[in-house]
């Protein structure tokens, strides 16, 4: 069984998009994973398929309904899936919640637009709201590819053996260490010394020093959690 993400929006002509490229879009070829995208106006009400309306109490904008959110929702088999609302007010995404996520069937994602959704939506269908960060986009889609390539990245198959998700940033709570290719020297600059040693056990050491200086002073928030 492959991961089945499935997309609720009023864009779907925004997927596969950069999602069909590289790994990811090969994956996808592979079977390794599916998507689903659907038009949350097909629910829409009367002639116009209308989702949204003016916000209760007054304001700018408009809100999308529940009672057309839901019915999108409702003809999305779930399949034991995630339900997620993809919304600034979320959880922020966490490498540790993409991981679980891999390791379970798949997610259902809510695209928002406007000012958002109907708040009654997200209690009645026990919606987890997920964000990817403290800022605000127009829509929920970029925020749902985020979150599925950073899953899709993760199914085994996926990467290449050579790519190892297992030593890169978050996954042991640290940044990654600096990277170093050819040439030896660029604009005066040399690879450290001892990454062209070959000795292992320092090489590891010297990244693992790496790793935690710039976990230190770029990301003091995940430092006091690496050492707890
Ligand atoms: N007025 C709302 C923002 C609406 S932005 C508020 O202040 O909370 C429109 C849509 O974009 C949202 O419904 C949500 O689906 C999506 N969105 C915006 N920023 C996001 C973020 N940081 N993470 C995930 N989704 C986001």
């Amino acid at each position: 069984m492959s991961w089945a993400a499935a997309v609720l929006t009023l864009f779907p002509e925004m997927f596969p998009g950069p999602l069909d490229v590289s790994l990811i879009g090969k994956a996808r070829q592979k079977r390794l994973w599916s998507l689903e995208v659907r038009d949350i106006r097909e629910h829409g009400l009367g002639r116009h398929r209308t989702v949204d309306d003016t916000p209760a109490g007054g304001g700018p904008g408009m809100v999308m309904r529940a009672d057309v959110a839901s019915a999108a929702i409702d003809a999305v088999a779930r399949d034991g899936r995630a339900l997620i609302y993809l919304s600034p007010r979320g959880a922020p995404l966490t490498q540790a919640r993409v991981g679980r996520l891999s390791e379970g069937p798949g997610a259902i994602l809510l695209c928002g637009r406007f000012e958002g959704l109907d708040q009654r939506v997200l209690e009645a269908r026990d919606i987890e709201e997920i964000s990817i960060g403290d800022f605000v986009l127009a829509g929920g889609e970029i925020a749902a590819m985020a979150l599925i390539e950073a899953v899709v990245r993760l199914l085994p198959g996926v990467l290449g053996a050579e790519a190892s998700p297992v030593e890169e940033s978050f996954s042991r709570g640290l940044l990654e260490y600096p990277q170093y290719t050819r040439p030896q020297d660029f604009e005066g600059r040399p690879i450290p010394e001892v990454l062209l040693g070959g000795n292992h056990a320092e090489i590891a050491k010297w990244r693992r020093q790496a790793s935690e200086n710039l976990t230190k002073s770029r990301r003091p928030d995940l430092w006091t959690k690496a050492e707890g």
